[in-house]
């Protein structure tokens, strides 16, 4: 039976839906929330109606209203309390704005767009981009690094993956995958560099000028001190999606405990991926 009005046995229908305590919710909502009815018994017939009724935020917003209904019901039934409807209400319009103004605080920071979509962008000329990243194989105690150089060109100068036995956390595991990443640098003789790291606590902790002092505080002062004597450097935030190519060096030192290193002829497992990216891009002599 619903654990809140004991009336009726606990379907998704009746506990997003028809249960009292829900329309308690949906009353006090949007009124395209209110004036719908259904006959059940799949919510998903709801979710449908309300995809074809509501506009795109009207459609995050019950979205979010269904999500906290369900919150709530579990918080009532793990013996927490009943929080009132129009608080609910409250909290999964809260829940909308906040998700809201976090796409448009990533969109105005990180990467330039281009027809709706992050692209990889090459550096401008005279200067070379640097992406790393790593992965990690919890069930062998391995971590895979990868790093790669490319030109203005948006062309492979030099890559590195490298295995490495122990575990880390994901940040700590980057943190040595950019220390790679610079030392490839300076050995290649490359000292104009552009670099973009997935890692934005690690991007910041580099940036900033003041002691870290968490766990990977000595990774940090590291890379910090690898950046002296560099021409130039500047240390971005990116999102995973366009930091592909390191990624699958990452894996490939993962997955089959490769250390190589590889300059101008890219090894198969990221040639398209360069090739992608190089298609995609646009000129960034802005950047
Ligand atoms: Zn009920």
């Amino acid at each position: 039976m619903c654990p809140i009005c004991g009336i009726e046995p606990e379907t998704t229908f009746h506990i997003m839906w028809n249960c009292p305590s829900a329309r308690d919710v949906w009353s006090v909502g949007n009124a395209k929330f209110q004036k719908n009815v259904y006959a059940g018994p799949d919510f998903l017939q709801v979710v449908d109606g309300m995809l074809r009724k509501c506009s795109g935020v009207e459609f995050q917003q019950f979205v979010g209203v269904a999500r906290r209904i369900w919150h709530r019901r579990n918080e009532f039934v793990h013996g927490g309390s009943f929080i009132h409807p129009s608080y609910v209400l409250k909290q999964a319009l809260q829940l909308s704005e906040d998700f809201n103004n976090l796409l448009m605080t990533s969109q105005e920071s990180s990467t330039p767009v281009c027809s709706g979509m992050l692209k990889w962008q090459p550096p401008p000329s005279g200067w070379y981009k640097v992406n790393w990243d790593a992965g990690i194989d919890r069930r062998h105690g391995r971590l895979g690094l990868g790093a790669l150089i490319r030109d203005s060109q948006g062309n492979l100068v030099a890559a590195k993956s490298l295995s490495h036995s122990g575990l880390l956390d994901p940040t700590s595991a980057k943190a040595l995958a950019a220390l790679m990443a610079i030392k490839l640098c300076k050995a290649w003789g490359f000292h104009n560099l552009k670099m973009e790291s997935d890692a934005k606590v690690l991007v910041d902790a580099v940036n900033s000028t003041e002691v870290d002092d968490s766990s990977k505080g000595h990774l940090v002062a590291d890379i910090k001190l690898c950046l002296v004597g560099l021409q130039a450097w500047k240390l971005v935030y990116i999102p995973c999606k366009i930091n592909w190519a390191a990624h699958a060096l990452a894996s490939l030192a993962m997955t089959e405990n490769l250390d190589s290193e590889w300059g101008y002829v890219p090894p198969d497992c990221i040639g398209g991926i360069l090739e992608a990216d190089r298609i995609g891009s646009v000129s960034s002599d802005l950047f």
